[in-house]
């Protein structure tokens, strides 16, 4: 007999693990509160674009999609800093300069998963059912629907519900279920900078930032010449959304503080009345499964978004959670077991690869002894190929688990740095044996 999946939600990590299910024949069911936003349209200033990198793309590889998704997409190569009085200044993402991130519209790569999840004849999507009562141990499921409540039963369950998942919330009734919600000191507000004459207003093969230390602002762009840019402002205190109320005072801030960009958004004023502020949190749980039911993408492991890895991490837990059914022959609780194993520690890795992101790009960018070390740390890498591995490349160019990942830029500091004093001692003594001769 066919076995019944039931996804809870249909934003990317849900639509491309239906697609994976689909596609290996499962009858799966997907249930989203919301209206089909292929026919809805983009909420106003809700994370219009997003950066996808290699994890994510490895998964739409997976189930044919990574063309199609790449051609709808910008790539961006490297960084570009604006400073305070308005100069510009590109660091590449990777020593060969070549490789970069690309910037995707959110929307679109959610209607082409629900696009491709929706052709598979295992596959039916279910809009406007909201989970309302999730029983665990039978695993039956009430949704709000237009049609009034609806009762759903599964042989697995899948939490795709995203950061204030509804499964994970059941889930917390259980003893020995650990969970922790982190809200940042800072939200987010998005606006918008307009094409001009009909191209873009900036370079778009760069991800743009303005960093002023204890904020920051960045820009993605879009392929209609647009960019889309976010501040990550203090929700109180100085130069945070609290005190720059209103419109005319984040006017008056941008000409201040990001006088560039100021010129360029003839539309500030209104973006920024209209346009809400949303909120940033780190969600950490555990275990991410119990029984036949687990989490997955924000659910489990929701992140700040500075390292631009929240889309790319919940599709790199679909390819483990397919991968453990596989090798488990498609027996759901020893995979979810192997599953929520193998990914918590990297959903927690990434989490705080994140948040000293942020460090990064609204402060150490601007430092000479980051640049330094920026610059250095390529040189190195060009030179002894995958022996030196920035910390970026490894998060956004390969698919080392993120849990790797500062162990290993500790250990090739450490060489780096050992290899670096021994060439130093080097020359001393050379140069002091020719004083001697
Ligand atoms: C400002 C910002 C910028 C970001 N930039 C990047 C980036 O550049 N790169 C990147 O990889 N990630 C980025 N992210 C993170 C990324 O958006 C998330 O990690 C990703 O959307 C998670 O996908 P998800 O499907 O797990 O959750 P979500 O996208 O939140 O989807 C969850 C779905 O579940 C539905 N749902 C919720 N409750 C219920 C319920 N009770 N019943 C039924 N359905 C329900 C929701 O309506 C939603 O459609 C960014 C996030 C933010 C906030």
């Amino acid at each position: 007999m066919t076995e019944r999946v039931a996804i809870v939600g249909a934003g990317l990590t849900g639509a491309l693990l239906a697609t994976m299910l689909g596609q290996r024949g499962y009858d799966v069911a997907v249930y989203e509160r919301r209206p089909d936003p292929r026919l809805a349209g983009a909420e106003r200033g809700r994370s219009i674009n997003l950066a996808i990198s290699t994890r994510g793309l490895t998964a739409l590889q997976a189930v044919g999609l990574e063309e199609d998704v790449l051609a709808r997409g910008l790539l961006m190569r490297g960084r570009m800093i604006h400073t305070a009085t308005g100069e510009e200044e590109f660091q590449p993402y990777s020593a060969d300069g070549e490789r970069g991130i690309n910037s995707i519209s959110r929307g679109e790569l959610n209607a082409v998963l629900l696009d491709a999840a929706e052709k598979l004849p295992g596959v039916s999507l279910h809009f406007e059912h909201r989970l309302t009562a999730l029983d665990l141990d039978v695993r039956t499921m009430s949704f709000a629907a237009p049609s009034g409540s609806v009762d759903v039963e599964a042989d697995a369950i899948i939490g795709a519900d995203g950061a204030f998942s509804v499964v994970r919330r059941a889930m917390q009734g259980r003893v020995g279920f650990d969970f922790s919600q982190d809200y940042l000191s800072h939200s987010y507000k998005e606006l918008t900078i307009p094409a001009v004459n009909g191209d873009y207003a900036l370079d778009p093969g760069a991800l743009h930032i303005w960093p002023r230390g204890a904020s920051m602002m960045i820009a993605l762009p879009n392929l209609d010449k647009t960019f889309t840019a976010t501040l990550f402002w203090p929700r109180t205190g100085p130069g945070s959304f609290e005190e720059i109320a209103t419109p005319e005072q984040a006017r008056r801030y941008f000409d201040d503080n990001y006088p560039d960009a100021s010129e360029l958004m003839p539309d500030l004023e209104e973006d920024y009345r209209l346009n809400p502020v949303g909120a940033l949190l780190t969600v950490r749980c555990s275990p991410w499964n119990t029984g036949r039911v687990a989490l997955i993408g924000d659910a489990a492991h929701a992140i700040c978004p500075f390292y631009g890895q929240g889309a790319n991490a919940g599709f790199e837990d679909c390819i483990e959670l397919i991968a453990q059914l596989e090798l488990h022959a498609g027996n759901w609780e020893p995979a979810l077991d192997a599953y929520a194993r193998i990914r918590k520690p990297q959903g927690d890795a990434i989490a705080d690869l994140a948040l000293h992101n942020f460090i990064e790009m609204r402060d150490s960018v601007n430092s000479l002894s980051y640049r330094a070390l920026h610059s250095t740390e390529l040189l190195l890498h060009r030179a002894l190929g995958d022996r030196y591995k920035t910390r970026y490349e490894m998060v956004s160019f390969s698919t080392v688990p993120y849990a790797e990942i500062e162990p290993t830029v500790r250990r090739q500091r450490t060489v780096a740095g050992v290899a670096t004093a021994v060439g130093l001692a080097g020359l001393a003594y050379l140069g002091f044996a020719a004083r001697r001769r």
